[in-house]
């Protein structure tokens, strides 16, 4: 993606403000850059990226660019490893979050006559707050649930007409297995499902757009970056628009560093142009897409992103190729006779990279043929001989996480 002259100008300005705040990540991180010099793209991608244990290390407010008087709000991601990481905002970083996160809904078709129904929690997580501001800033009316409370949700989106569901996608197909099962569908007025990112697979996006009878949009975002609501789809099934008003995006191969081509999929690297309280730049999301070239049909000027295919640090070489788990299961859906597990062994044996994908087959599937079909379609979609081998349903370990799907015996 080009760095055009506007946004470098940007860049650079909020680089040096967060340079010039003493105490700062960036008044560290950048003493010995010069950030005049910084004149074109190639400039910019010499930086060095921000890794998310920088963040951590500043806890709690080691990341602010601002003095005090300006924040009027944190939040907080999630720590998995114990300490979480404070994101200050000013009163322009809530307005700018607000305008894109309405820009999202007025991506999706949602107008000030919805009504939506906000059920991912609210407080320190930037979920529930970011979908009520945007909500707000459209003129929609705002039904602030939270999660939870199955009961509940279901009577006020019958009693007040929701026509917007926003939820994770768990949380919908709970919503929506639960309305199957109390044979209440007549009563449901929702039209659209505005769905938090995380990697969800396609039979359970068919399963909720099914039963709910609505149209899904992937919604993208994350703390770090204001939260959620940088970035949305603009129809069913399609890839997500984000705002390159107000963030840079690059993608990385993630063992490498080097940015890649458009069309190739790699890491989100994002950089904020706009943001005071927090300003990020070349910041390591760890989430894998693509930028998706070209125009998109719906006339927007903005830029996409594809759907989040995984996470970088479950990306794997296997002969100069790149494979995520979810590319695998991307192969794996569109064959018949295919079922939904699958393991993937990695060896090194005469001097050589071997992948050998273990798949489950549907009863009564040809395995020859199946496993034809399969090395076949691994050759040109990814570009890779593999060694398929199909087994019987019950053959494979459960897992829930994907990346325990795949081994690498080769170190
Ligand atoms: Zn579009």
């Amino acid at each position: 993606m080009k760095l055009n002259d506007n946004q470098l100008k940007l860049l650079k300005e909020s680089m040096k403000t967060a340079k010039n705040f003493s105490g700062s990540l960036y008044a560290s991180k950048f003493k010995d850059i010069d950030i005049d010099s910084i004149n074109t793209q190639e400039d910019f991608e010499s930086l060095p990226f921000t890794e998310k244990g920088e963040l951590r290390e500043g806890y709690p407010l080691g990341i602010q660019a601002v003095p005090d008087e300006q924040i009027v709000r944190i939040h907080s991601s999630s720590g998995t490893t114990g300490t979480p990481i404070i994101i200050p905002y000013t009163k322009k970083d809530v307005d700018d979050w607000a305008f894109m996160f309405a820009r999202c809904y007025e991506t999706a078709g949602i107008t000030k006559k919805d009504r939506i129904q906000i059920t991912p929690g609210y407080g320190l997580w930037t979920a529930g707050i970011g979908f009520q501001l945007g909500c707000e800033k459209l003129g929609a009316m705002a039904i602030p649930m939270g999660p939870g409370n199955t009961d509940k949700q279901l009577k006020m989106m019958m009693d007040l007409g929701s026509t917007v569901l926003c939820a994770t996608s768990s949380y919908a197909l709970l919503l929506a297995e639960e309305i199957a099962k109390r044979g209440i569908g007549d009563k449901i007025k929702l039209k659209k499902g505005v769905i938090g990112s995380e990697r969800w697979g396609d039979k359970m996006r068919q399963r909720i757009s099914d039963e709910l009878g609505v149209e899904l949009y992937d919604i993208y975002g994350l703390t770090e970056i204001y939260g959620p609501g940088i970035g949305v789809s603009c129809a069913r099934e399609a890839p997500m628009h984000y705002w390159d008003d107000f963030i840079y995006l690059e993608i990385i191969d993630p063992k490498t560093g080097k940015v890649l081509p458009d069309g190739e999929i790699g890491e989100i690297v994002i950089s904020t142009f706009r943001k005071e309280g927090a300003p990020l730049f070349r910041y390591r999301t760890h989430d894998l897409s693509r930028i998706v070239p070209g125009k998109c049909a719906c006339g927007s000027p903005f830029p996409r992103i594809d759907r989040i295919i995984g996470r970088s640090d479950d990306m794997i070489k296997v002969k100069g190729v790149n494979i995520y788990p979810g590319q695998v299961e991307d192969v794996l859906k569109n064959i018949d006779g295919v079922s939904s597990e699958y393991q993937v062994m990695i060896d090194h044996l005469n001097g050589k990279d071997i992948m050998t994908l273990f798949f489950e087959m549907n009863n009564g599937a040809d395995k020859e043929a199946v496993e034809n079909a399969v090395g076949t379609a691994f050759k040109t979609k990814i570009g890779l001989t593999i060694v398929p081998k199909g087994v019987e349903i019950g053959d494979l370990p459960r897992s829930e996480k994907k990346s325990t799907r795949i081994f690498d015996n080769r170190y």
